[in-house]
């Protein structure tokens, strides 16, 4: 008997060629086939008689098979099919496919068949060139209908999960249902057998929609089961409280070579309140890029350090962490703090010194630092290698105050003396939904004392919009930068018709000759979580197209996700010393670090992307003191991208793009897997509040979830799904 549980190889459809595949994807079971889901629909579901009102579009032609062959082109090496139909009103229409010989075995003359795709006039004949298709008296599943496409992987097409899931589907009828039927009639939400069943063949448009929603609501409904479970956790544990010390933070604000904004005070203020308790604190900074989260962490790192307790300040790549460090050595140079920077590829501690000369081991301090401090400061960096063992054993004994890190720093075998702060930066990368995971492993970091557990601060450059903080975290801790230091000159955002990227390439030759850098960005090709290669020869081929064509005189660097993560460094710190002009990137590579003399920035094909998403590229220019521009190429005239012509408030973008596309795109990298199309659809923020009400419910009878074991199991396997690098 097959059911849910049943290993996808037992089955006798399933042969071994397509069991490594699916095992590739993390598909064992039928119940795991059954939840890969698709990611968009072609619409095959006008079936019309052939006519040229529909020429050029997307219909399903049904018809009898007249003549069928295969024709061998010998020149292009190619095996073309070929046959005719006729429809009812005997209207012919030439269907061909290239390089499928055996599609011809099925495609019997005299039967009837529906075909499905673009309908084409050639040569006065209807014509379509690789239609779906499939026999008439078949259930419509390929054809005339809306059809699912899934995640393409090599070798596993949609056509073969289309044929294996309808056949499952029906098994579907025994999952157990992780909302409860009075919660899903009290939003009139799908049970999940319908779910599942309209999101792998969806009867309409609008029964795809509910079914999107009851998945998404689902997914948010254990995010906040999740969260709140841990945050209950969380308020019953101790932390070190750190006393305010006020005329310490008056001294630090008052040698900073800028006055704080009002902001930054006020979101400092929070923070050191935080600290004053004996209840770890669970605060998110959230705050634009360049908004000046760092000072805001460095004075409740004064603090720790100064009441004697140590911090770890923790950044999601190695170059951001060394940046970091390089930050902090600055601003406490002269305290008297031993700082270090652990990750896998730096085991530095940094040494203020008073000589003009330093002997640096690994370079002197970097420059752009350097605007932390006041310009008469004598005192120099120097920066000393060390031995990783020596290193943990003084973080252990409590030698060093201060470390700055990778996440791996909190999994690895690092133990601290006195931890009483946890700095996480960047915390965007893991998204909003992540941060309980982040919070369950900063609580089981080993601090010498387990008594209590360190205050947890993290920051993000995300602008999350107001109405949806509140609707997804409730009585909050979140303090919000909203406000841009005065000094800053705003990035000047120009929407580019196509018949115009000439002039701005013209444009960009000029700036770069007056000695500016220049990024270009490039969207994703296929949908997918991940780069694939056709996204990395696209950016080869725009980098070798503008290398050869457009900028011949300068030079070009190339960054994309599937370079190792050392050539990517290798590539940005080139950049950074400009032996490069251009660095063009695909969109998944964070280009975190700081390069004040890049400028412009072209986004291509902008349309592609969100609003906030390009907000976020073009915060990677306007870090100098030269007027930066941000281009939007795009393919279409588009309304949506003019907002950022006229905004540089990375909120008020944020609340247009929750409007425009709802709140999905705020939560970071999907966890259960679902396709962001249905987070996407997840378009009203009251639902995001629903689910964190009834996860309340929940948790307030059944804190352990004992009575709930569809619940827990779910949670748990929820969990599982969360990676956080
Ligand atoms: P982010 O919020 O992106 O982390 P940073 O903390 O890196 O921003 O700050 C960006 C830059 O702005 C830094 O060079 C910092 O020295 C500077 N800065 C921070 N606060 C202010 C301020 N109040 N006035 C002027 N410059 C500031
Ligand atoms: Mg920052």
């Amino acid at each position: 008997m097959i059911n849910l549980d049943t290993p996808l190889k037992n089955l006798p459809r399933v042969t071994p060629k397509y069991v490594k595949t699916l095992e590739k994807l993390g598909l064992l079971t039928v119940q795991d086939l059954l939840f890969h889901l698709p990611f968009r629909y072609d619409d095959f579901r006008r079936t019309v008689g052939l006519s040229e009102d529909f020429l050029d579009q997307n219909v399903t032609v049904e018809g009898k098979i007249v003549k069928a062959k295969n024709i061998r082109t010998w020149k292009r090496r190619m095996t073309v099919t070929e046959i005719f139909i006729i429809d009812e009103n005997e209207t012919e229409l030439k269907a061909i496919w290239f390089n499928q010989p055996y599609v011809l075995d099925s495609l019997v003359v005299g039967s009837t068949i529906r075909l499905s795709g673009k309908l084409l006039l050639n040569d006065g004949v209807f014509s379509m060139s690789n239609p779906a298709w499939e026999r008439a008296t078949r259930d419509a599943t390929n054809t005339g209908r809306l059809v699912p496409i899934y995640p393409e992987t090599k070798g596993l097409t949609s056509k073969w999960l289309r044929w294996q899931i309808k056949d499952l589907l029906p098994l579907a009828q025994d999952l157990p249902d992780v909302l409860s039927a009075e919660i899903r009639e009290k939003y009139s939400l799908y049970d999940i057998f319908t779910a599942l069943t309209q999101l792998h063949f969806p009867e309409s448009r609008e029964k795809l929609l509910r079914a999107q929603k009851r998945m998404a609501f689902q997914e948010m409904f254990l995010v906040q089961l999740q969260t709140q479970k841990i945050k209950k956790d969380w308020a019953g544990k101790n932390s070190l409280p750190i006393a305010f010390n006020e005329k310490l933070i008056q001294n630090f604000v008052k040698k900073l070579p800028f006055t704080l904004t009002d902001a930054q005070r006020k979101a400092s203020f929070e923070i050191l309140k935080d600290l004053e308790k004996s209840r770890p604190m669970n605060r998110l900074l959230n705050g634009d890029v360049g908004s000046g989260k760092t000072i805001v962490a460095a004075a409740a790192a004064l603090e720790a350090v100064s009441a004697g307790s140590q911090v770890a300040i923790m950044a999601p790549t190695e170059v951001l962490a060394r940046q970091h460090f390089e930050s902090f050595c600055e601003l406490f140079k002269d305290y008297n703090f031993s700082i270090a920077l652990l990750t896998n590829s730096y085991k530095l501690t940094c040494h203020p010194e008073r000589s003009p000369y330093s002997d640096a081991v690994e370079g002197s301090a970097s420059e752009h630092h350097q605007q932390y401090h006041k310009a008469d400061s004598s005192t120099s960096l120097r920066y000393a290698q060390n031995d990783r063992k020596k290193l943990i054993e003084k973080i252990k004994s409590g030698k060093i105050n201060l470390v700055i890190g990778t996440h791996a720093l909190i999994q690895k075998d690092v133990a601290f003396k006195n931890l009483a702060l946890v700095i996480i930066d960047e915390q965007h990368r893991f998204g909003v939904a992540q941060r309980a995971a982040l919070q369950q492993e900063t609580a089981g970091i080993d601090d010498g004392n387990r008594q209590t557990i360190p205050h947890l601060l993290t920051m993000t450059a995300t602008p999350i919009p107001r109405t949806l903080s509140i609707a997804f975290f409730g009585s909050l801790d979140l303090s919000i930068l909203d406000e841009m230091p005065k000094n800053r000159k705003p990035i000047i955002t120009t929407v580019v018709a196509p018949e115009e990227n000439h002039k701005i390439y013209t444009l960009i030759k000029s700036e770069i000759k007056k000695g500016r850098q220049a990024f270009v960005i490039l969207p994703l090709i296929e949908e997918s979580l991940s780069e694939s290669m056709i996204d990395v020869k696209a950016a080869t081929q725009e980098h070798e197209r503008l290398e050869e064509k457009v900028f011949p005189e300068f030079k070009l660097g190339l960054l994309h996700g599937r370079l190792k993560p050392k050539e990517k460094e290798d590539v940005m710190n080139k950049f950074k010393n400009k032996e490069f002009d251009i660095l063009v990137s695909t969109s998944v590579v964070e280009v975190g670090v700081d390069i004040p003399n890049a400028s412009i920035m072209i986004i291509e094909n902008a349309e592609r992307f969100g609003l906030s998403q390009l907000h976020q590229f073009r915060g990677r220019v306007g870090r100098g003191v030269h007027q930066s521009y941000c281009f939007l190429f795009s393919q279409k005239k588009s309304e949506r991208l003019r907002i950022l012509e006229k905004t540089n408030d990375g909120f008020v973008i944020a609340e247009a793009d929750l409007k425009l596309r709802g709140p999905g795109q705020f939560f970071g990298v999907v966890q259960s897997g679902l396709p962001d199309i249905t987070m996407e659809n997840l378009t009203n923020v009251k639902l995001i509040k629903f689910a964190r009400e009834e996860a309340a419910i929940i948790l307030n009878d059944d804190p352990q979830l004992k009575k709930h074991p569809v619940l827990a199991e779910a949670l748990q396997k929820f969990s599982e799904h969360i990676h956080l690098e």
